[in-house]
Parts: structure tokens; sequence; C-alpha cells
């Protein structure tokens, strides 16, 4: 692999992702990528995750930062803002500490990758003379409803919905970002997710993680305001364009995945026989929720893997484990792009979190959406209804989906009349997907791009 060097000094990107696992995947794969373009790519993660979780270097440098909660990191907060508030003071100066520090290890950075959600690090940037990309992780649909929110400082849903949106389908207001459709549910998330755009004007590049085949309109819309390059989908190589080699899975878990029983029971399992269900590293369910969908997906009658992190399996009928062993395995966590990319695997019941909405549609997997908030809403409605790869859940009065809504869903999407139309559809998307990453393709030459316009800056 050629070094993209200035003398003798290689070109340095530092990547910044917010300290969740749905964050994290992307940043990193964007900087293993960046490393198979020549570049050198460290990535700066909070103390509380180096410390806890020990990452091995591989092809990208770990370093830490702080959040100012370093032994419990998150869940020593006392809530989202006060997390939000040190995150930004600490933050900022462990952050320009960091830079200081590589700047005189003879490997200086030229330019900061940095998360949306932190749109402080870009001053941190500015104040060091360096370039900065503000690295989107959620669907530009869904950044786009929030530009517009932002700019008109909106956060009613009727009100953003009479907005004229160019590039994206018509709307309701079930199908926007939840902090819109429930309004004061979480402010403080609301305000991080309006505050991306807050000094975006200032950034050198916006990088997304989506691909132009899958959401050009609002794409092209985008780039008339700010210098958009999509990036994605960032799963590893090997799920791709197998371009990069041993380059096959995210290399930071913050649970521990167990790969071999899984992957063992899926082998001997029939083609399209299971139902995968997981809502992501974050959504915890309720009781009620957790039983309904334990009963609907023993009646859907098929095999199952189901992701229950350990502190949730209280929430499980009694009896379910017991009733349901000779078809069913629940996991803490999987090893998920392992598991939909195996055969066996027929739909994918999912959260719609935009990292596994991605890997469905890169794996080809057809989906049952289940949002539950944030952006999920919205990813849902183009499963639904734009990319046409899944069908999303009705919820009851009560706000539940109720186990026959499960048992239908899962049924429609595994053997009714849409299915030969949905795995169609995913098919599709799958091979635009490899197109987009691989060699020429949009993905490829806009990182291309964006590797030369950082040489090019250097050279100034
Ligand atoms: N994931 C995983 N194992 C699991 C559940 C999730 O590896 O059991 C990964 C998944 O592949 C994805 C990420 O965790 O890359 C979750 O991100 P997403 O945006 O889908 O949801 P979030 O966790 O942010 O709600």
């Amino acid at each position: 692999m050629e070094k993209k060097e200035r003398g003798s000094r290689v070109t340095h990107v530092l990547l910044l992702p917010y300290p969740s696992q749905g964050h994290i995947n992307p940043i990193l794969q964007f900087a293993k990528r960046l490393v198979s373009k020549g570049i050198k790519a460290t990535l700066a993660t909070t103390l509380f995750i180096t410390k806890s979780l020990q990452p091995q270097e591989s092809l990208v440098t770990i370093e830490s930062i702080s959040d100012g909660y370093d032994v419990g990191g998150f869940m020593e907060a006392k809530g989202i803002e006060a997390y939000l508030e040190r995150f930004e003071t600490v933050g900022s100066q462990t952050l320009a500490e960091l830079i200081e520090k590589l700047n005189v290890s003879g490997h200086p950075i030229n330019c900061l990758v940095y998360d949306a959600f932190l749109p402080w690090a870009l001053d941190v940037a500015k104040g060091f003379n360096l370039p900065g990309a503000a690295f989107f992780t959620q669907a530009c649909a869904v950044d786009v409803i929030y530009y517009h929110a932002h700019k008109r400082k909106l956060s009613d849903p009727v009100a953003i919905l009479t907005v004229p949106m160019p590039g994206l389908p018509s709307l309701e207001v079930l199908d926007l970002p939840s902090f819109f459709a429930v309004p004061g549910s979480y402010p403080a998330y609301m305000e991080l997710l309006l505050n991306q755009f807050s000094n975006l004007e200032k950034a050198d590049w916006v990088l997304i993680n989506t691909f132009d085949k899958l959401e050009i309109e609002v794409v092209n819309w985008m780039d008339g305001l700010f210098p958009v390059k999509t990036i994605g989908p960032t799963l590893p190589s090997m799920y791709l364009d197998k371009r990069i080699k041993g380059e096959n899975a995210y290399d930071i878990n913050l649970w521990k995945p167990d790969n071999g029983t899984c992957m063992k029971w899926l082998d001997s399992r029939a083609i399209g026989s299971v139902v995968y269900m997981s809502f992501g590293s974050m959504a915890a369910l309720g009781a009620e929720q957790m039983e309904e969908l334990a009963w609907g997906l023993k009646g859907s009658n098929n095999y199952f893997l189901w992701v229950v992190r350990d502190t949730e399996k209280e929430k499980l009928p009694s009896k379910f484990v017991e009733e349901t062993r000779e078809k069913g395995l629940l996991l803490n966590w999987s090893p998920q792009l392992e598991v939909l990319a195996h055969k066996a695997v027929g739909i994918f019941f999912t959260h719609g979190g935009w990292n596994s909405t991605l890997e469905a549609l890169s794996l080809g997997v057809p989906l049952v959406a289940m949002p539950q908030w944030t952006d999920q809403p919205t990813n849902a409605k183009y499963v639904e209804d734009v990319w046409r790869v899944g069908v999303r859940v009705k919820v009851n009065e009560k706000g539940i989906v109720s186990r026959d809504e499960v048992e239908l869903r899962i049924k429609e999407v595994m053997e009714g009349e849409k299915r030969e139309e949905l795995k169609r559809n995913a098919s599709k998307w799958k091979e635009l997907a490899k197109e987009a990453v691989d060699e020429g393709g949009s993905t490829d030459k806009n990182i291309d791009e964006f590797v030369a316009a950082i040489l090019s800056k250097e050279s100034i």
C-alpha cells in the first residue's frame, strides 16, 4: 500500500466518534478505508472505552481523550444533559492535548474527522488551523429534516411537516424522528441533533454514511448547501468489495459476542428459515412489549435468533425459554454482520437503527422494522415505502406491538406474497451498495477525492 507522504511525513487523519456502538462502528470503518488509501489514521475514543475494552490496534491506532467520566462512561453521568455538558468541556481540552501530543510525535495531524454529534470538536480543529470534516452517522434524509428544523427553529411535528423539504418523500408525523413525533420526549437529545448544524458552515467537508443511489435526491439537495461526500456503507470490506485483505469485522464491541455457539446453531438451519431479531445497542423495551415479542415469535413457528442482553432477560415471560428451546437461541450480543450474511437468515426483525438498516440493505436481507425512537421511524418509512425491502409494524392504542402483529409481519416477510418482491429489492440494494464502495464507485471516488483534498490543503 502506497503511503501518502509529503517529504518524509505521512498524511495523518484523527477521527473522533461519539462513544457509542452505532457511532464507533462507522467511523472506525471509515478510518480503515482511509488507511487502505495510504493515510495514517488514529481513532480517539474516551478513556472509559479504551480502559474497559482494551481495543486491539489493527490498521488504525487508538488514542484516548476524556469525556469527564473515565470510570463509568455515560452510566456515571447524572443524565444526558450532564454527560454532554461535561464531554464538551473536558473533551475539548483533552482533544486539544491529544492533537498537541501527536503533533510533536513525528506524525502531526493533517485533518480532524469528527462526529457531527460533537460540533465543538470543529472549533478545536480550527484552533490548530486544521481542516475539519463532520461525519454524519445517520441517513441523509434524517440529517436534512434536522437541518430544516434547526434553520427555522422548529420542533413542533405539524409545523415541520408544512416546511417544503425537497428530496424527501411525503412524510407523516409518525415518519419523523421521534423527537418531533413525541414532542418534549428527550429535549437534550433533540438539542444534540439540531446542534449538528450549529457551526457546520465552517466544516471543510460533510461526510455521510450513506451512498448516492440510496438517497440520491436528498443527497443532491444537501450537496447544494454543504460540501457533501457520501462515504458509505461503512461495512467491513469483506462484506462488500473484498478489496481490503483481512478487513472482516468491526473491531470494537461494547459487549462480547458468542460467535461459536451462534454460528454453529445457524449452520444447522435450512436456507432462509431463521428470524434474526435485534434492537441494537441502546433500546430497552418494556416487559409487556418483550412478552408480546416473545409470544409473537413463538406463534410464527420459525427458528429464531434473538439478541436479549443479560440485563433484559428478566423481562421475558417465565416459561418462554423452556417452551422454545427447540426453536430459538437467545444471545447477549451477536456477531451481527456474520449473522446477517448467513444463508440461514430469512429476515431481520429490527429497531431500524441506521447501521442495522445499512447492514441489512448491504447484505440483501428483507426487514421487519419496529422503530423505537430517534431516527428509526424515518428509516422504517424508507424501508417500507422508498426502498421497499421490508414492512413496518403497527403499534396498538396502548403503544404496544401485539403478539398477533409480530406474528403477522414475520409471516408476511418470511412467506407472504410480498416475499419475492422484497427479496428482489433487497438483492438490488446489495448490488448497489457493493458497486458504491468498489473501485470507481461513488463512495470510492468520494473517498479518493477527500484524500486528495486533504493532501492539497496540506500543500497550501
Ligand atoms: N450490533 C452487533 N451485535 C448485536 C447488536 C448490534 O454487532 O447483537 C451492531 C450492529 O451490527 C450495528 C450496531 O451494533 O453496527 C448498532 O447500531 P445501530 O445504528 O443499528 O443501532 P443503535 O445501537 O445505535 O441503536
